[in-house]
């Protein structure tokens, strides 16, 4: 329960940016301090393994939602299960409603402090034919239909494409060092092709050359750097994908295959996008927010127009592409930002800038997986690939990690993967 008189965080949003922002607040403030987290739903979705269970053919519902009331009733962390609708950033308030039932009317909460951590809006809707003919990995209810396809029976051994949508960056407020992604998430179709390459075979479906993937930009998964790309891409072209890239943008999907905005199409019987990460419509015409709507911070995350206001995770603008890993590092920062105001840590402390890396772990299939740890997109040196078992069983262990610390790991993975993965494998 919220105690009177002292300063009030409230943190939109309850995934991996916000359920740890708000957990490391409380770490960082102790009792000093208010919090309380909005979400529409009581769970965690813990997106990166959706496909692991789907190839398996288990249920991502059953394995891939953890509950947070719990979580955050621990540390003293009040939750309202509703569905913001907007901010009002000159007088501070939130306005909610509450989605337990139906019928409940517009309330408002007060905030001194507010981290948006909403994420995004991947517009599945804005790709003409999705609905009837696309399949995606990106939340249990898409990762089943794609389940209930491939392993009950449905797949005719046609080709198949996955690639992304293009991304819409804002510009406003960007940092020189950031450059402008073609698409939101490439992790996702590098692993899905690899492990679903590894699935056909195994099940006497054919193989890799099966699959194409596409880009919407010059190369895939630019954002991890030349060198790596062109290993990736020469390891998957020996294993024989094919491959397309400068799509532009996808135009439609059909029952035979996808059309591209660049007026190329390609036949497929299993189509599986992700799509244009898009900000919340309400999110759109507020002042803390780039020409798109992603929410502009200085480096310690914080809005420059409304200092108490921070951001992140995919809502915000810095965090391109959207990978959870750069919301986790953005999390450490907001609570130590706010705990500097609070005077529990020095500014020497708080104030170390936000500095992205690109850390991925993706699934290849029969218990393999890569790893990615770069910075080069963004002007640094790292450039670290490496594929193998021991990857897999750190991608399972990272989620048993996030299980059991309820959202609140030592670091993504780290120092453990970086451990293991940079200097021992
Ligand atoms: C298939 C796939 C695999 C991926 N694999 C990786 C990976 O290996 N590594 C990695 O780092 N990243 C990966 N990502 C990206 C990662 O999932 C996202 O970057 C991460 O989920 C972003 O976290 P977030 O908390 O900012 O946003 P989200 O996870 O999108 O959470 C936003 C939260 O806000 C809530 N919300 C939204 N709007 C409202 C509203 N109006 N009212 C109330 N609540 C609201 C939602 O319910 C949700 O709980 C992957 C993504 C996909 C699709």
């Amino acid at each position: 329960m919220n105690h009177p008189g002292k300063p009030h965080v409230l943190v939109l949003g309850g995934n991996f940016a916000g359920l740890t922002t708000a957990r490391f607040i409380r770490e960082q403030c102790g009792e000093d301090i208010n919090i309380t987290v909005i979400d529409r739903k009581p769970y965690l979705l813990f997106i990166p393994n959706i496909p692991i269970e789907v190839f398996a053919n288990r249920n991502p519902q059953n394995t891939m939602h953890m509950p947070i009331e719990h979580i955050l009733h621990d540390d003293r962390i009040d939750f309202i299960q509703a569905e913001v609708q907007t901010i009002d950033v000159e007088s501070s308030l939130v306005d909610y409603v509450s989605m337990e039932r139906p019928g409940s009317p517009i309330e408002h909460i007060k905030y001194d402090y507010l981290v948006v951590a909403l994420g995004a809006r991947l517009a599945y809707d804005k790709i003409e034919g999705f609905g009837e003919y696309g399949f995606t990995l990106s939340d249990t209810y898409h990762g089943n239909r794609l389940r209930h396809y491939l392993h009950g029976g449905g797949y005719k051994g046609g080709p198949i494409v996955i690639g992304s949508s293009r991304f819409h960056q804002g510009t406003k407020g960007k940092p020189d060092w950031l450059p402008n992604a073609m698409a939101a998430c490439e992790g996702p179709p590098l692993e899905i092709a690899l492990s679903l390459g590894a699935w056909l075979e195994d099940h006497a479906q054919g193989g890799p050359d099966k699959i194409t993937l596409f880009t919407p930009g010059q190369v895939i998964a630019e954002d991890a750097g030349e060198e790596i790309v062109t290993k990736f891409l020469a390891m998957a072209g020996s294993m024989g994908y094919h491959y397309v890239n400068k799509t532009e943008d996808i135009k439609r999907l059909t029952a035979d295959g996808i059309e591209f905005a660049n007026g190329k199409s390609l036949e497929a019987e299993i189509k599986i996008v992700l799509p244009d990460w898009q900000p919340h419509s309400f999110m759109k015409d507020l002042p803390i927010v780039d020409e798109k709507g992603f929410v502009i911070t200085d480096l310690t995350m914080r809005n420059p127009d409304y200092p108490r206001i921070f951001a992140a995770g995919d809502a915000a603008a810095l965090t391109v592409p959207k990978l959870g890993t750069l919301g986790d590092m953005q999390a450490r920062i907001v609570a130590l930002q706010i705990a500097k105001d609070l005077g529990k840590v020095s500014a020497e402390k708080a104030d170390q800038p936000f500095r992205p890396e690109v850390i991925c772990m993706g699934d290849m299939g029969r218990d393999k997986a890569f790893y990615i740890h770069s910075d080069v997109w963004y002007g640094g040196k790292t450039s670290i690939m490496k594929t193998g078992h021991m990857i897999f069983a750190l991608k399972l262990a990272f989620k048993e990690m996030y299980y059991r610390t309820g959202g609140k790991p030592s670091r993504w993975g780290l120092p453990l993967t970086e451990l293991l993965t940079e200097h021992l494998l």
